[in-house]
């Protein structure tokens, strides 16, 4: 038998919905399949912890998370906390700590689900998107001085590293490599970000000679929400910066029907550290506390951590679960326009798992 050993954070709001709701899951399947096991460790770390402690986790947390086989977390966001404490003091933290440098987040239309685009067929969408983690926009430096004075400064620096545009870029064509039409589309912004984004275009044309049978091409990050819009079939893997994947994966998992839907996976490709599993929803303040959430998001999420721990087999049964509930209207909560309750969608994907 094999035993993983799981962390388990389930953050704020929704967050402590959705996680318990997918041990639910990740234990029922193992129930059914007893040949694998899952050991939660529990972390209760986010907004009620920087209440007592005033810090979002200890300053030594990432060491209990260092010999797990992967991290399975809600999300970071408490309405009396303003965003960049929570984001930076827990989710960023684990994700830098552990160089989770390549984000990477699936977008398929599933059966039963309505997109909100009218002449998209099913099968005409299915994306998935590499969102470069570790630097560029979001890599954290810069400053204020002055701070409430007329002459009062800020920056962000766009942090753009070779060997970090290399590795994520590189992990994207082999992605792209991988799936059945070969296709990589880089999204840049070269026309206005002259410097660091002139680089990651000459990087592309470098990295892509690796890859002769992966046909690529390029777009400006404005023009891909419209592409995407418009033209979705002409689009598969997609690469992009920390923050223009970081928009548009959004737009992407409103296209494919719901935030509550979508996945994600701060991976380390090089298996250095466990990789972090999370629905790319937040913490969903008017919703939390009323077993509203869709936990879909959450369960796809553990069906790309079941992939990544080299269990394809159980990943497909759980995605095939997944795929029969949605295909019931009558299993929709109320972001996909339904009444199901989260209970009723959790309880209706185990008993897929144990038929
Ligand atoms: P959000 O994702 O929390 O909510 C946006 C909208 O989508 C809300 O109307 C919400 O009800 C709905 N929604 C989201 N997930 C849903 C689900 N599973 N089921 C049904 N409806 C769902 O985004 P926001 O409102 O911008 O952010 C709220 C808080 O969450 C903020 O503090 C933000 O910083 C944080 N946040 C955290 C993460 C993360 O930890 N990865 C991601 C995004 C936002
Ligand atoms: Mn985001």
């Amino acid at each position: 038998m094999k035993t993983y050993k799981i962390a388990s954070i389930p953050g704020d709001g929704i967050g402590k919905e959705v996680i318990p709701e997918c041990e639910k899951v990740l234990n029922a399947l193992s129930k059914k399949h007893p040949e694998v096991a899952f050991q939660f460790e529990h972390f209760d770390w986010g907004g009620d912890y920087y209440r007592k402690y005033g810090i979002m986790m200890p300053d030594d947390g990432l060491e209990p998370l260092r010999s797990k086989d992967a991290i399975l977390f809600g999300s970071a966001g408490d309405p009396k906390i303003p965003d960049h404490i929570t984001l930076w003091g827990l989710r960023l933290k684990i994700c830098q700590g552990f160089d989770q440098y390549a984000n990477v987040r699936p977008t398929r239309i599933l059966p039963g689900i309505e997109t909100p685009l009218r002449n998209c067929k099913p099968g005409q969408l299915d994306w998935v998107i590499v969102r470069e983690n570790s630097e560029g926009e979001y890599s954290g430096v810069g400053g204020r001085a002055h701070q409430g004075h007329p002459i009062e400064v800020a920056s962000d620096m766009s942090i753009m590293t070779r060997v970090g545009v290399e590795r994520v870029q590189r992990f994207a064509f082999k992605l792209a490599q991988s799936r059945p039409r070969k296709h990589l589309t880089v999204i840049t912004k070269s026309n206005a970000q002259r410097h660091g984004m002139v680089m990651w275009d000459e990087i592309a044309n470098i990295v892509a000679k690796d890859f002769p049978d992966v046909t690529w091409d390029k777009e400006l990050v404005d023009a891909a929400t419209a592409r995407m819009v418009n033209r979705p079939e002409s689009l598969d893997t997609i690469v992009a910066t920390n923050l223009h994947a970081d928009v548009l994966s959004d737009l992407a998992a409103a296209l494919a029907g719901s935030l509550g839907i979508a996945p994600t996976a701060n991976l380390d490709p090089e298996r250095r550290y466990p990789s972090m599993f999370e629905p790319i929803h937040g913490s969903a303040f008017d919703i939390m506390g009323k077993g509203l959430a869709n936990p879909i998001g959450t369960f796809w999420s553990a069906v790309m951590m079941l992939d990544f721990l080299g269990e394809k087999a159980l990943g497909a049964k759980l995605m095939a679960a997944i795929e029969k509930v949605t295909a019931n209207p009558k299993l929709h909560t109320r972001d996909l326009g339904g009444t199901a309750m989260m209970s009723d969608v959790t309880n209706a994907v185990i008993e897929e798992i144990s038929k």
